[in-house]
């Protein structure tokens, strides 16, 4: 199957008070469990990779092509969408000619303005090749990739305008952040996201998931999130599971050495937090 993009999967889950999960990638290994995950739960996903990931990687081509050709021989039949997590204006212009079918032009550090500006543009750009926009509005708390966000609320008026360019997703600060959530976190605000949701249709996107209590997820998807961003959590499992391999002592019995031993409980401990969130996200089975 090829990439589709995200519009009718991330509508469907507006309308029916699901979210469908957007995993970043970093490598084959978590390429593969987060393929893997989604298969195995016969659902719809999101596989995304930040700029930073996909310098780390090599190129944005380089992720493309290695999704796509893990979906190929894992004979994926889910839909996948590709997908440019906090990209800058260059960034999500890059990912539009490489055949991404999705990207996010994260604006939230230039005046509003000029945020909404620059969207309006990738979003004609992106809509000429059938592929689907996320924006955001009110930064997310946290650091990602060197942006740091303060974690403010989205302004409701903001959100309207940012809708009216016709974005296919929007990310809206209600709190959230992204990494580790401090002891002294408030939780979400639901009285904000209640605003949102109530003002515009557009499917709003949940960043920072890892970390948020799974009930205040779950409301959260019950109010209008159709999108959940998770990273941390995968990252989590993965380093868990590596060093429980390597404290056993694992890798100096025969050959618990090789990479393909090595790094396989740590992979596989992705693909069961992917299963897990899915089952929170309550994204259905495709028929
Ligand atoms: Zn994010």
């Amino acid at each position: 199957m090829s990439f589709v993009n995200g519009n009718e999967i991330f509508t469907a889950a507006r309308k029916g008070h699901y979210a469908v999960g957007a995993f970043n990638t970093n490598n084959l290994e978590w390429t593969r469990a987060i393929l893997k995950g989604a298969q195995e739960t016969k659902t719809p996903v999101l596989i995304q990779v930040s700029m930073g990931a996909a310098k780390y990687m090599g190129d944005y081509k380089l992720v493309k092509n290695l999704v796509e050709n893990e979906m190929r021989v894992m004979n994926i039949t889910v839909p996948v969408i590709m997908h440019l997590d906090h990209g800058n204006y260059e960034a999500a212009k890059e990912c539009i000619e490489a055949g991404y079918t999705s990207v996010m032009f994260d604006g939230h550090d230039l005046p509003f303005a000029e945020n909404l500006e620059k969207t309006k543009e990738i979003v004609k750009l992106a809509h000429a090749k059938n592929i689907s926009v996320e924006a955001e509005v009110g930064s997310i708390g946290g650091t990602e990739d060197g942006i740091v966000g303060l974690g403010e609320l989205a302004d409701v008026e903001e959100a309207k305008k940012m809708a009216a360019t016709g974005v296919d997703y929007l990310a809206c600060g209600i709190g959230n952040i992204h990494g580790k959530y401090p002891a002294n976190w408030k939780g979400l605000s639901f009285d904000r996201l209640k605003e949102l949701a109530d003002a515009i249709d557009t499917p709003l996107v949940l960043h920072g998931g890892s970390g948020i209590p799974k009930e205040q997820v779950v409301k959260a998807i019950s109010m209008g999130i159709s999108k959940v961003n998770i990273n941390t959590e995968c990252q989590l499992s993965f380093a868990a599971a590596t060093r429980k391999y390597i404290e056993a002592g694992k890798d100096q019995q025969g050959k618990g050495y090789d990479p393909r031993k090595l790094l396989a409980d740590g992979t596989q401990a992705i693909t069961d937090t992917v299963e897990e969130i899915i089952g929170w996200l309550g994204t259905p089975a495709v028929k």
